[in-house]
């Protein structure tokens, strides 16, 4: 049992019992798409880390997974308004090296 631990569904929370027909959600970290693949051809292969990886119990869940994705993908992104510009220009945290120096 290496590396079967505990794995459950990420649409619906059942766990993983010995035999399923389970399959992995490989979703890229940007939500651009969605793919499926089986449990077992993924098993033990590399996590790329681009990627996210769901368990998926079955095909009612693979469904509403893509249901998921699809109605995110559909929906309007209030993000990316006319809000999105002021939070761009915000500078990012000083982290090049040089620390302000404290007391010396
Ligand atoms: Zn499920």
């Amino acid at each position: 049992m290496s590396g079967v631990s505990t794995i459950k569904c990420d649409v619906c929370g059942r766990q993983k019992a010995e035999v399923n027909h389970w399959l992995v959600a490989v979703v890229p970290t940007e939500n651009r798409g969605l793919l499926f693949a089986a449990a077992e051809e993924v098993e033990g292969e590399e996590h790329m880390p681009e990627f996210q990886y769901e368990d998926i119990c079955g095909q009612a869940c693979a469904q509403r997974r893509l249901q998921i994705w699809l109605d995110s993908w559909m929906a309007p992104q209030p993000d990316l308004g006319d809000r999105a510009s002021s939070l761009e220009l915000k500078p990012p945290l000083a982290r090049d090296g040089r620390a302000p120096a404290a007391g010396a």
